[in-house]
């Protein structure tokens, strides 16, 4: 509880649940020891650990307290493996990010198209994930921005091209209220921007953050729509607390998608592949993207060979699910996301016509149309 002091009197402000969330943040062995059992290697890499780690107690409760291999630990609690580092780059974000380059844009602005952005306004999170391509950002702490979103926002309003920013950190939704309504107004006011998109984890590891509040600053109808992608990696991600905070979203005309990391032995069976984004339906979530784990240092353990996406869509979704449920596959590059979609499709075809294949392996044609 904070106290203000006006005039002679002390006023007691409760924090919201969402502070409250922050502030009992769980990233510490003590506070992990309130959720779970921690094994001796958790407790010896936890010991050592020099990078930035943890979540909310919310997202620490769906912990399993027993079993370490549990999606949701393996997301949250450093590794061993994040010290072997064979394959990540160097400089990761620099290169991805083409934060080298002759055109002269300010740390917050991350540009691979011509009419879109990337806006990076934080470098915290509701939970620092293990996986992240952004981690030499947000968790290793070795790259530094500079978050003057003031730089960022006179750049915007200098390229007319750009139509589309996507608010990205760290987490936006982890700014305060007065902040985020700031830059919603800012980029709302500039009459070439035509949809506003913001990357935040916060729907799934803090529902308890889409408040009344934040729903009057982002939501209602307005020229300027705004869309949501969170990402949600594992269906145990996805709770009845959840589900309320992408209803509220949309209830004020909040679009919800996520974009989902392909994880090994988190998410890259089909069983489990299937049951994400059946679920990600079921709580009114629009599945966006399913990104190939990135080359960023010390991540080599979470990456699957890179077929592995497109054969999940092969495997798990098409025919055997609604389309609704289907991700696109991407590489995410210095070049723009590149997507990698299952090719069984077209078995064969000729100047009359296309032999066409289904999941079951089944064939039909089509005619060939020349033009
Ligand atoms: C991912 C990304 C975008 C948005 O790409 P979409 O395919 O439109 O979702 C824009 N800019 C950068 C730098 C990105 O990394
Ligand atoms: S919430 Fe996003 S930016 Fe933050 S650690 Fe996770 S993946 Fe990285």
């Amino acid at each position: 509880m904070t106290i203000y002091s006006s005039g002679q009197q002390s006023i007691a402000v409760p924090k919201e649940e969402w502070q409250n969330q922050l502030v009992n943040f769980v990233n510490s062995i003590e506070k992990l020891e309130e959720y779970i059992n921690i094994t001796d290697e958790e407790r010896s890499v936890l010991k050592a650990n020099k990078t930035i780690w943890g979540t909310t107690p919310y997202f620490a409760s769906l912990m399993d307290p027993d079993d370490p291999s549990c999606p949701i630990r393996k997301q949250v609690i450093p590794s061993r493996e994040e010290q072997v580092n064979v394959h990540g780059m160097d400089n990761y974000l620099v290169w991805k990010e083409n934060r080298d380059n002759e055109e002269n844009r300010p740390d917050t602005i991350a540009r691979q198209y011509k009419d879109r952005v990337a806006f990076t306004v934080t470098q915290n999170c509701g939970i620092y994930c293990r996986h992240c391509f952004r981690k030499e950002l947000v968790v290793d702490g070795n790259l530094e921005l500079d978050f003057n979103v003031e730089d960022g926002l006179d750049w915007i309003a200098m390229h007319p091209e750009v139509r589309d920013v996507l608010i990205t950190g760290g987490d936006p939704l982890l700014l305060p209220d007065e902040k985020i309504a700031y830059l919603i107004e800012r980029l709302r006011g500039f009459s070439h921007i035509e949809m506003i998109r913001i990357g935040s984890r916060v729907p799934i590891v803090m529902p308890q953050r889409i408040t009344e509040n934040l729903k009057s600053i982002l939501g209602e109808y307005h020229r300027v729509p705004i869309w949501i992608n969170t990402q949600c990696n594992h269906p145990k991600e996805l709770t009845e607390e959840v589900a309320w905070a992408v209803y509220d979203l949309m209830s004020c005309g909040i679009n919800v998608g996520n974009q989902a990391v392909l994880l090994k032995g988190i998410n890259d069976d089909v069983e489990t592949f299937k049951e994400l984004h059946q679920k990600l339906l079921k709580v009114r979530i629009k599945p966006y993207y399913v990104f190939y784990c990135e080359a960023a240092p010390g991540i080599d353990h979470f990456r699957t060979p890179v077929e592995k996406g497109a054969e999940l869509i092969r495997d798990a979704l098409r025919g055997h699910t609604t389309g609704l449920a289907q991700p696109m596959a991407v590489v995410a590059t210095n070049i723009g996301k590149i997507p990698l979609m299952p090719d069984y499709y077209i078995k064969d075809k000729d100047v009359r016509e296309y032999t066409l294949c289904n999941h079951k392996g089944q064939v039909t044609k089509i005619p060939n149309i020349s033009d």
